[in-house]
């Protein structure tokens, strides 16, 4: 270990003459290799990647939640998505999982992707909340204060050019407005500089099939918002 150490002071000696004598000689800056400078930003990237932030707070225990919860529920998809979809808890299933939207209302949320011709792999889907409410019930304030802040980190880290939200509580909760759902859907709101959407969460369009057709209507809307900003690649 000790000439292990003393090896690598010698190293940093040398290198220190070494670059001595180039500046002597008018060296004025270093040409780094591409492949180093390629790893560099990997490294650099990864330090603030959404895989960190998980590990950061996959034992959170900053509200009352983690007492009854399975799993934490952190979020699924492609780490750059164009296009996060945000509902508000993990349920049952989600709980007993890890991921959400994996129950009945993760599948019309399936359903529903195909139909606009996303696939579930290209999106990012997150709640605010990553762990379950007993009996699913709303969400508290005090919760989605603490919970939010993960949420935001994983907006910053993903950089969507645009955001649905999925429900009521997500949608208050992001817009922080208290107007009711049928007022916030329909049109785009702005978030942080990001096209922000609303619509029906899933699991109230197995409760309310009437809501279907205004569902319809939002997600066109943004698909068609979609490839006006990112180009139609399908
Ligand atoms: S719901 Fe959010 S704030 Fe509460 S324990 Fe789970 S991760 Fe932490």
């Amino acid at each position: 270990m000790e000439d292990k150490y003393i090896r690598m002071m010698e190293a940093f000696a040398l290198t220190k003459k070494y670059l001595k004598q180039q500046m002597d000689l008018g060296l004025e800056e270093i040409q780094l290799s591409p492949d180093f400078k390629v790893d560099f930003e990997r490294k650099r990237e990864s330090r603030n990647s959404l895989e960190d932030l998980y590990h950061n707070i996959k034992d959170c225990q900053k509200c009352q939640l983690y007492e009854s919860r399975t799993n934490f529920v952190f979020g699924t998809g492609n780490s750059k998505a164009e296009v996060m979809f945000i509902g508000e808890a993990p349920g049952r299933d989600e709980d007993l999982q890890g991921e959400p939207f994996v129950g009945r209302a993760g599948q019309l949320l399936n359903k529903i992707l195909a139909a606009i011709n996303f696939e579930r792999e290209e999106v990012y889907i997150g709640n605010v909340l990553k762990c379950r409410p007993p009996e699913n019930r709303d969400p508290l304030p005090d919760e989605i204060e603490k919970c939010e802040p993960y949420l935001i980190e994983q907006i910053k880290l993903i950089q969507p050019k645009l955001i649905c939200a999925l429900g009521r509580i997500a949608a208050q909760a992001l817009l922080k407005t208290k107007q009711p759902l049928n007022r916030l859907r329909g049109s785009f709101h702005d978030y942080q500089g990001i096209k922000f959407m609303v619509t029906y969460h899933p699991a109230a369009l197995l409760r309310y099939p009437q809501f279907k057709k205004d569902t319809w209507e939002d997600v066109k809307l943004l698909r068609s918002e979609y490839d006006r900003m990112i180009g139609n690649r399908s």
